[in-house]
């Protein structure tokens, strides 16, 4: 049966890694709205060249190009579930993904919530590496359980040897800083989103510490799977 499941953590709490495994338990597509836009700028659409200019700075694309993209690509993932991982990130967009969930009759499985305080959530952010090949393997240069591997004099992916690079919005301080501001707001942003779906009810609401190694977060959670 398909198992829907909704991930939040602040950019750099591990949520890509841990939600990774997560979405093999259950084989629920991984649904990245950060990757999704990657992969059209990377590919030149005209959706890609309209939210361009807004990631670079760290700001949220706008809603009436985020809010369709996600809710098609949940639509097309209806029959084997999905684990959505950057989205929503604030109140409205929260309003209307319940909306969207109830009209076309999914139900949310499990709220994922990854904790971590805001200061490390930052240098964790900058140590982060991205692979070429498969943006679900894990490159963190401060972290020995993830850390690339040396080829050549150059640093590769750890799982598969591929070329590296960091996202210039993780290399961006103020970039950072913008994203924490949305992800921390309780009052419209990302965490009025979490406080949102713990409130409605009806999906089991999973938070974790994620201060202590990958390995111990990993298993706070799924401890508490079904
Ligand atoms: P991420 O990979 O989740 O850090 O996302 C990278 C960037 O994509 C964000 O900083 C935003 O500019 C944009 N983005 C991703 N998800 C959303 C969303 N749900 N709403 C608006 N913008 C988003």
């Amino acid at each position: 049966m398909a198992v829907n499941i909704l991930a939040f953590g602040p950019n750099g709490s591990g949520k890509g890694t841990q939600g990774a495994i997560v979405k093999d338990k259950y084989g629920s597509a991984h649904i990245e709205s950060g990757a999704i836009f990657r992969e059209h700028i990377k590919g030149g659409t005209e959706l890609g060249k309209k939210a361009k200019e807004f990631i670079e700075r760290g700001d949220l694309v706008p809603d009436e190009i985020t809010i369709p993209m996600v809710l098609e690509t949940l639509a097309k993932y209806k029959e084997q579930g999905w684990l959505l991982d950057g989205f929503p990130r604030s109140k409205a967009q929260a309003e209307a993904l319940d909306a969207a969930l109830k009209e076309a009759g999914m139900k949310l499985d499990y709220v994922l919530e990854i904790e971590l305080d805001r200061e490390i959530a930052k240098e964790r952010i900058m140590g982060r590496r991205l692979c070429a090949n498969d943006n679900n393997h894990p490159n963190h240069i401060a972290f020995d359980a993830i850390k690339p591997v040396e080829k050549d004099g150059k640093l590769v992916c750890r799982v598969c040897g591929g070329e590296l690079s960091a996202r210039a919005d993780d290399q961006d301080e103020s970039a950072i800083g913008k994203r924490h501001d949305i992800y921390y707001d309780t009052e419209t942003g990302t965490m009025a989103a979490v406080n949102y779906f713990k409130a409605a009810g009806g999906s089991k609401v999973i938070s974790v510490d994620g201060s202590v190694a990958i390995k111990e977060v990993t298993d706070a959670i799924v401890k508490q799977l079904d």
